[in-house]
Order: C-alpha cells, then sequence, then structure tokens
C-alpha cells in the first residue's frame, strides 16, 4: 500500500479531519454515499460566485459560460465511459431516477402484456420497484435471476430465463450488499444473441471500475454523482441513441421542448428531450471536478488500492471464529456485509458508531436479496480510496468492544 499517496489524498477531504464522541472519524459508509475532495467543494461554491444562471436559454455573458460548462461536462462524462456520442449521455438526479425514467418510457414504447423483464435477486431496491410497477402497469411479468450461497449470479438459471417473452434485462454491475462484481459483459452478449437490450446498473460500480460503453455494450446504463465524489442530486442516464430516440419523453416542460402550440407540441431532439425543466447546473459543475479528481488519481491505482484495503479487511475479519461474511465472491468491489454470531446488527451499528466508525447497518434497500439469505439485515464496511489499514484496525478493536457488551 506504500505506494499509494493515502496521506496526501486525504489532506482533500476536509471532512475526514473531525473528532465525533472524541475519536477520529472513520468513514466506512461510501457505498451509502462517498465524501466530496475540496476541488468539488470549490467548483461548487465556485459556480455561485461567478457563473449562478440558468442555462441554455440565455444570451447573455453568465447564462453562455454556465451553458458551455455544462455541455462540456456531458462530453466529459461522454469520454469518462466511453459513449459514442454526448446524445447519449442524459443528466438525472441520480441512479434512481435513471432507471424510474426507462422503466417508464421503455415500458410504454415496447412492453405488452405478457412480456417478462429480467433482473436479480441481489437488486437494490431501485432496480426492482421501477420494473415491478411498470410489470403491473403494463401486465407484464417481473422475474428474478437467484445467486449462489458465495454471492455469485446463477448463470445457468440466468441462461434458463432467457425466453422469447423476455424484453429487457436489467443488472446490477455490482451489488451494494455483497460486493459482488456480476459478469455483466457476458450477460449482456447473452441477451443480445437474442436481441434483448440490458440495462446495467452502475452505481456501485463506476468509482471503483470505470465504466466502458463499447466493451460492455449495454443499451442503458445508470449511475449517481454522490457515489463518486460529486454530489448530490446529479447522475447520468447513458443510453443507445437508437432506443432513447425510440422511446416517449419521461417528464415534460422546459427544454426538452421544441414548439408549443395550443394543439399539441413537438420535442427537443436528444440528450434535451429527456432533461426537463431547470437542470440541476451546480451538481453538473460538481461532476466535472469529481471526474477529473477520479481520471487524475487513475481508475486503476484507485482499484488496487481498495482491493488491497478489502483484502485486509477480509482476512482480519476472518480472525474472528463467530463473524460471518455475507458474500464471498471471487470478484468483488471494497464492500464488506457481516454478521458477529447473533448480536444484532443495529445493537452492533450502535456501538461501533460510539467509537467513531460510521458504517450502515440495516437491510441496504436490498430486502429481497436479505430475504434470499433469511437475515433481516447485515452490518456493512465499505472502503473508498482515502480508507487506511489502521482505520480497518480500529474498526476491528470496535467489533471486540460490541462482543464484550453483547457477546
Ligand atoms: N443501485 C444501487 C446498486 C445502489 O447501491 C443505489 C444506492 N444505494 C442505487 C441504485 C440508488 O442510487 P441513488 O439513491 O443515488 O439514486
Amino acid at each position: 500500500m506504500a505506494s499509494f499517496p493515502v496521506d496526501k489524498i486525504r489532506d482533500d477531504f476536509p471532512i475526514l479531519h473531525q473528532t465525533v464522541y472524541g475519536r477520529p472519524l472513520i468513514y466506512f459508509d461510501n457505498a451509502a454515499s462517498t465524501q466530496k475532495p475540496v476541488q468539488v467543494i470549490r467548483a461548487i461554491s465556485g459556480y455561485y460566485e461567478t457563473d449562478n444562471c440558468n442555462i441554455h436559454r440565455g444570451v447573455h455573458f453568465l447564462s453562455q459560460r454556465a451553458t458551455e460548462t455544462y455541455e462540456e461536462t456531458r462530453k466529459m462524462v461522454q469520454r469518462f465511459i466511453h459513449a459514442a456520442s454526448s446524445n447519449e449521455i442524459i443528466f438525472t438526479k441520480g441512479t434512481t431516477e435513471s432507471i424510474n425514467l426507462v422503466a417508464s418510457s421503455f415500458g410504454k414504447q415496447y412492453i405488452s402484456p405478457g412480456d417478462e423483464v429480467l433482473i436479480s435477486i441481489m437488486e437494490h431496491h431501485a432496480n426492482i420497484v421501477p420494473w415491478q410497477q411498470m410489470c403491473l402497469e403494463r401486465g407484464a411479468r417481473l422475474q428474478f435471476i437467484p445467486i449462489h450461497d458465495n454471492g455469485e449470479l446463477n448463470m445457468e438459471a440466468y441462461r434458463s430465463m432467457v425466453k422469447e417473452k423476455t424484453k429487457l434485462v436489467a443488472i446490477t454491475h455490482v451489488s451494494n450488499v455483497l460486493g459482488t462484481i456480476n459478469p455483466v459483459k457476458e450477460i449482456i452478449a447473452y441477451a443480445h444473441s437474442f436481441g434483448i437490450p440490458v440495462l446495467v446498473d452502475g452505481a456501485q460500480s463506476v468509482s471503483h471500475l470505470g465504466a466502458d460503453m463499447q466493451d460492455l455494450d449495454c443499451d442503458f446504463f445508470c449511475f449517481s454523482g454522490h457515489k463518486m465524489y460529486a454530489p448530490m442530486g446529479i447522475g447520468v442516464l447513458y443510453g443507445k441513441e437508437k432506443f432513447l430516440e425510440a422511446i416517449p419523453p419521461y417528464q415534460t416542460g422546459g427544454e426538452m421542448i421544441k414548439e408549443v402550440h395550443t394543439d399539441g407540441t413537438t420535442f427537443n431532439e436528444l440528450p434535451f428531450k429527456f432533461e426537463a425543466g431547470t437542470p440541476n447546473v451546480e451538481g453538473v459543475y460538481g461532476l466535472n471536478a469529481a471526474i477529473r479528481y477520479v481520471e487524475n488519481l487513475g481508475l486503476e491505482n484507485i482499484r488496487k488500492y481498495e482491493n488491497e484495503i478489502l483484502e485486509y479487511a477480509t482476512a482480519k475479519l476472518s480472525e474472528f471464529d463467530d463473524i460471518r461474511i455475507i458474500g464471498t465472491a471471487k470478484e468483488k468491489t471494497s464492500v464488506i456485509s457481516f454478521l458477529i454470531g447473533t448480536i444484532h446488527p443495529y445493537d452492533a451499528g450502535v456501538i461501533i458508531d460510539k467509537m467513531g466508525i460510521a458504517v450502515r447497518t440495516g437491510h441496504h434497500c436490498a430486502m429481497p436479496l436479505l430475504e434470499r439469505y433469511r437475515i433481516p439485515a447485515t452490518v456493512r464496511a465499505s472502503f473508498a480510496f482515502y480508507n487506511t489499514a489502521e482505520e480497518v484496525d480500529s474498526l476491528m478493536e470496535a467489533i471486540r468492544k460490541v462482543k464484550k457488551i453483547f457477546g
């Protein structure tokens, strides 16, 4: 871990330099949301200090400058995820809104009674409920691909579930509970061999693995800024142009309109067709700075360092004979869900919190997955590139304390 400049990196994150309950804050809740470097914070305040203005329609200087940064950022996202065109990049509130958009618009265009949508049992609620609702509305059926006990997707079952009636596959790239990296490339290629489009939920993958639309060849890809060092309330929907052209608008009003007459409305072209109302311009400024930050560190370096932290933490947790790790797939990102004996995760979480360590306890918005394991909750520690092995040691000390109190 010596070559990764973690101390220098930590200097960029002001929030990490505080104490809670008299102890240095240790932030292990990165799967829920990452912290923001000063570069992102400055980009947002800089926007309000010098550029604040509504975009696109103004001819004046500020409006033009803000529009330029907004559209430059769209091109930056295009490059970052290797999309073929910036028309394929839609700014949304985040992954949830991106998936809702596709469920609603794709559903209206392509889903009929008796059709099937295929997702997996490890999905976040954001990649379950929009499909569930759409299937209810359109008389379609939602099917769940099962997983193996170690948290890997059952690929054999997946292959057997793809049928003539299957109209879409929607799958998470990385599970927010198990950390499993799904073989999305293989999943996509198989669905495509039957002409079925695939949506990939990249909320948990993009900050660890990056994303390459040319390599994956998925039809839709969704991610949230706040899970990759950018602000909340900004995210991206990538969609292949042919699908974005074919599906109807999601919301109406504002820049998505070309002309309105009393007898009807024509819609703007891509990507504006899907960006109704005043967009989150400050969020786009922040996303711009976050992408630059991540690219500066280098995704390869990030992945290598985070893997080392994951391996270290997994080894340390395995030293306890009564800790059960939920999710032991071969390919994982830096997320560990676990149970400490029979101690309820909420009880454990309260003690760990008092030691200044932020972990998440609960169902992590993946209730069907926890039902699959017949457990109500887990403790989840999720690591980012600013976390250290010493912080992992502190978590182990906190676990020993939990065991002493409740064990
Ligand atoms: N999918 C996954 C895998 C997630 O982890 C999350 C956030 N926990 C979401 C979707 C939803 O993301 P957001 O709340 O940013 O829309």
